[in-house]
């Protein structure tokens, strides 16, 4: 028999999809309690760093700037030159395996505690739609509601604000790739003027909008990858939001008054009413929990008001809640950390491995020109100079052969690697050129122990003679 309770799952579908498999739309309720004080506390600190980072300057640089373009990351002042796939995949990967190490530990902490999908919407889209449209019991019956002028001021208030949220969490990820200054500098000028950024943030500015504001919980259930992985990372150790059973069982039945002598369970459904994925904890840890530990405040509430220790779903690991010690050290969250770490000192091997000064010379339109009546050869070039990490060098050119003349236009042979592209011009007496061309060599000299940083094989031209 189907159950009138609306917070009653069918135990053989997802929470927010009906019978027919279309969407069924979540009103979580809102909690009150030490979880939610603390996650609060963490999200708005995790808002602000987010908007003011790309801002906040440090050393001239902006303290966060990925700079695709040049290859260059900039964190709080450093910055890495030349940046190759390779140190981001080992970077980017060395971050997952860590997430791994952590998830075998914490569960999902990462989902509940610091992704901004459940930041964003639990600080501030779903605040902006109680102070549109009330509380869960409000906004189902207003979901309900046929149109009204009342109903579509509430809707376009709501919508409005999301979308002026949605487009300044937009620019400020913009800014994190284009840095402060072209960014402001952008958004004073017309879209035509910039035409591909601005299509980029509107398209950025649409995602958050409708994942924030309309797809929310089924991101996490359904397009998520890592909420697909996470059952893999973790084990009977792992710390997850549980619901006791031992001590909740046998519940109270539903609508009874009295209650029986068995389990600390009342049946209340709170836990369910505030879950933002919609589910019953009560039926064990579940691929849609987000362990965003709203259940654990709604649970102890009610049982502080029974009369009862709180703790009935609280962090917990499989093993504790059947009487076994946990295991904090594990072979699972050993193995994460140690591929993390020999990601991060492969990282460091590449990085300081060598110099990675690259020298790239392109030659001008005009090879060459004679000057001191013919009897000297200039070759024109520009050289790209491009390195890895966050080292500055002062380098000298010097040729292999003493009689060619390396000047820069920087210094007559000083060149800050930062400074990537100078104009070069090799300098010789006529009469080193016999067929019209010749290959020299051309190093780069750290100016002040003398090593040799890089060299390149150049060919030099004149008239032939
Ligand atoms: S079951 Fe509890 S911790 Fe998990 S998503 Fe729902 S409210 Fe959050
Ligand atoms: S909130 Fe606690 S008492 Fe109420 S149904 Fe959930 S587990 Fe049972």
């Amino acid at each position: 028999m189907k159950s009138k309770n609306i917070f009653e799952l069918d135990p053989e579908r997802l929470a927010t999809t009906d019978e027919q498999g279309n969407r069924i739309y979540l009103y979580p309720e809102d909690v009150k309690g030490k979880w939610k004080d603390r996650r609060s506390l963490l999200y708005w600190l995790l808002i602000v760093i987010y908007l003011v980072l790309p801002w906040f300057n440090i050393n001239g640089r902006p303290a966060f700037l990925v700079d695709l373009a040049h290859r260059e990351f900039t964190f709080l002042g450093g910055t890495l030159h030349g940046v190759l796939p390779v140190l981001f995949f080992l970077i980017v990967a060395s971050g997952l395996f860590f997430i791994g190490f952590l998830t075998s530990l914490l569960g999902r902490v990462w989902c509940g505690w610091a992704c901004p999908q459940t930041v964003f919407i639990q600080a501030m889209f779903m605040k902006i739609e109680v102070l549109f449209e009330g509380k869960a019991r409000q906004r189902r019956e207003l979901d309900k509601a046929p149109w009204s002028l009342s109903k579509g001021l509430r809707r376009a208030g709501k919508w409005l604000a999301f979308a002026v949220i949605s487009l300044h969490i937009a620019h400020t990820l913009v800014g994190y790739f284009v840095g402060p200054r072209e960014l402001f500098r952008i958004t004073l000028q017309a879209p035509g003027d910039n035409w591909t950024l601005f299509v980029t943030t509107m398209v950025i500015t649409a995602i958050f909008l409708l994942d924030f504001g309309w797809f929310r919980e089924q991101f996490c259930i359904i397009a998520c990858p890592y909420g697909r992985m996470q059952s893999v990372m973790m084990d009977e150790n792992s710390l997850v939001v549980a619901y006791d059973v031992k001590r909740g069982e046998p519940r109270r039945d539903p609508g009874v008054i009295e209650r029986s002598a068995e389990g600390d369970c009342i049946n209340c459904y709170n836990c369910v009413k505030v879950c933002p994925t919609g589910i019953d904890i009560r039926r064990g840890t579940q691929l849609e929990c987000i362990a965003c530990t709203q259940c654990i405040d709604a649970c102890d509430d009610i049982m502080t008001k029974v009369g009862k220790p709180t703790g009935l779903i609280r962090y917990s690991s499989e093993n504790e809640l059947i009487g076994k010690p946990r295991k904090v050290a594990t072979v699972r969250s050993g193995i994460y950390v140690a591929i993390s770490l020999t990601f991060v000192s492969l990282f460091l091997v590449f990085l300081n491995a060598s110099t990675n000064l690259n020298l790239v010379f392109l030659r001008s339109k005009v090879p060459f020109t004679l000057i001191d009546e013919g009897r000297t050869v200039v070759n024109h070039f520009t050289l790209k100079l491009s390195h890895q990490g966050s080292k500055t060098y002062n380098i000298d050119l010097v040729v292999n052969d003493p009689d060619i003349a390396a000047v820069t236009n920087s210094h007559p042979t000083i060149v800050n690697v930062p400074d990537k592209k100078i104009v070069l011009f090799l300098k010789f007496p006529i009469t080193e050129l016999e067929s019209g061309s010749r290959v020299v060599q051309v190093s780069a000299v750290d100016s002040e122990t003398r090593a040799i940083l890089a060299t390149k094989e150049v060919t030099i031209v004149g008239p032939v003679r």
